[in-house]
Parts: C-alpha cells; structure tokens; sequence
C-alpha cells in the first residue's frame, strides 16, 4: 500500500510523521473519510469544502487546494489500484516543540491512505443495524471534524459490547447522532426526520447530498431533534456516512424500529445515493 506525506507518494512501512507533530501530541488536526467507488472518489468537493471549513475554524493554513487535494486523492487511488474503499486524510497544526500554544507559520502535516472496503455489497444491508444509545459527552464544537475522537471510541466500544454496530449519542434527552454517522428516522407519511446542521452534530457530506436527493424525489425532509421514543415508534429509522452510505438502523437498545426490517424509504435514499454516488464521481 502506498500512502501521501506531505507531498510524497510512499510505502506504508515508510510512511513517518514526527513525534512533535501537533496532531500526535493534542489531536490538533482536521480530519476527512471520502467514499471510492469504481476506482472514484464519491461527493469529492462536499468533502475538501468540509475540509476548507475545519481547518479554517481552527487557523490551520491549508497548504493545497481543494482542487489539488482532489488530484492527490485519484493519484493514491491509481497508485493503489484502489476499487471500492475508503480514502482517509490528515491535516494536523504540523510539528514544533511541544507547547498548547502555537507558531502561527507552522507548515501543517497532511497524510492519506486508502483502506479497501466493502461498500456496495455491506454486510449490515440485510438485516440493518443495530444500535446502542450512550451519552453525548463531546464538546461543544461537533461541527469541526476534529480528530479528538475518544468519545467516539468509548461509545462505539460500549455499543459494540452490546452486540450494537454503532452508538447513537444522546444529549437533552434527544439523539445528537451517530458516533461517526448521521442519525434518522421515517415518519409514518414516508416523510424523514434528521437534525438540522449546528455546532452540536457534524455536517455530514452524505446528508448533504442525500437531502438533496430527497427533495428532488418528492421526499419531504423535516430537520429537528428526536428522541429515543419517538425513533422506537417510527416506521424506519436508517443512519449515513461516507463509509456506509445508507443503512437502515432496525433495533435500538435491542427494541426493534417498525417490524424490525429495513423498510422500503431507507432502502430507496439508499438506491438514490449510490445511483447519485456513481454518476457524480470523480
Ligand atoms: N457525524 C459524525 C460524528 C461523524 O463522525 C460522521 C462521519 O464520520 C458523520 C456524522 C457522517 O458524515 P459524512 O456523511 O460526511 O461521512
């Protein structure tokens, strides 16, 4: 496997980021998932515009360009050989002596790799997910994609102890989100319910596209808050990312959603973005 260090296509083995690098020592770093399919790269410009907004947030000083991160990204692919999977990049603060205060001239540290994986044909499909609640105890800032991650380990390990595939995070007795995926739940008309975007969730990139398709569809969207009884009592209830897509979420807290199958709204975004996915790449 060949992965990209600042500006550098080599060898995994080789691949090295200094142990002074901001992104090891505090989590100081922005990070991006990005879907590949057919050898493309799946809602690219949703992704390195996130990516834009992150890194501005913090002050990290992109060094390349949207445009260029994109032309990076099919190189790695190629190098790869890369058909379905997933491309993960890095952009840390970059590397000085340690110290919670920062250089503003720093030269930020970015690292991708590709990983292979099963997209289309997901294990999860069949039978849906199922799902864990835990406690939200994130920060304040969940629209930055950060890569202090450690709530999202701790719940995703808790839910899988529970025969769960993910969690969903809890907050003022309504479901903030996924761990790493954008929580959903159909109505009894068909219409679908998901948090609007603010600093509380993290803007997904498939939501984005998704609800797009939605309307386009005639799917009417309604973006609000839900809590746990009310997704127990929804007819489906179904999660995106750009490592899963759209998946139905049948059980939560080992009750089930509905009848406890996927139902047919969640399959039919599913269709509709893996449809979108292939026509749009890159
Ligand atoms: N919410 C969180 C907390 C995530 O970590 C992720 C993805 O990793 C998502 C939502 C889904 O975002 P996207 O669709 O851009 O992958």
């Amino acid at each position: 496997r060949i992965a990209y260090v600042n500006g550098a296509f080599v060898p995994v083995a080789e691949a090295r980021v200094s142990i002074f690098d901001r992104g090891f020592l505090f989590g100081d770093a922005i990070y991006e998932v990005t879907a590949v399919l057919d050898g493309k790269l799946i809602d690219s410009a949703l992704h390195t515009a996130r990516l834009q907004r992150s890194t501005n947030e913090i002050g990290i000083r992109m060094s390349v360009s949207p445009d260029q991160i994109g032309e990076i990204q099919k190189a790695l692919v190629e190098r790869n050989a890369l058909v379905e999977g997933l491309i993960y990049l890095q952009m840390t603060r970059g590397v000085e002596e340690r110290d919670f205060l920062f250089s503003d001239d720093l030269d930020p540290t970015l690292v991708m790799f590709t990983q292979s994986k099963k997209l289309i044909d997901s294990p999860a499909l069949k039978a849906g997910l199922a799902v864990k609640s835990v406690e939200d105890m994130r920060w304040a800032r969940r629209d930055i994609k950060s890569t202090c991650l450690l709530p999202q380990i701790l719940a995703k390990r808790i839910a899988k102890d529970a025969g769960c595939q993910e969690a969903w995070m809890i907050e003022d007795g309504v479901v903030t989100e996924g761990a790493s995926s954008t929580a959903y739940i159909v109505m009894a008309d068909g219409s679908i319910v998901t948090r609007a975007n603010s600093n509380k969730t993290l803007p997904g990139c498939t939501r984005l596209a998704l609800l797009q398709l939605a309307q386009e569809t005639g799917v009417c969207v309604e973006e609000r808050p839900f809590s746990l009884e009310e997704a127990l009592g929804a007819t489906e209830a179904g999660m995106t990312s750009a490592s899963n897509f759209v998946l139905p979420v049948t059980m939560i807290d080992g009750q089930p959603v509905g009848n406890g199958t996927p139902g047919p709204v969640m399959q039919r975004l599913r269709e509709l973005y893996i449809e979108h996915a292939r026509k749009t790449a890159i």
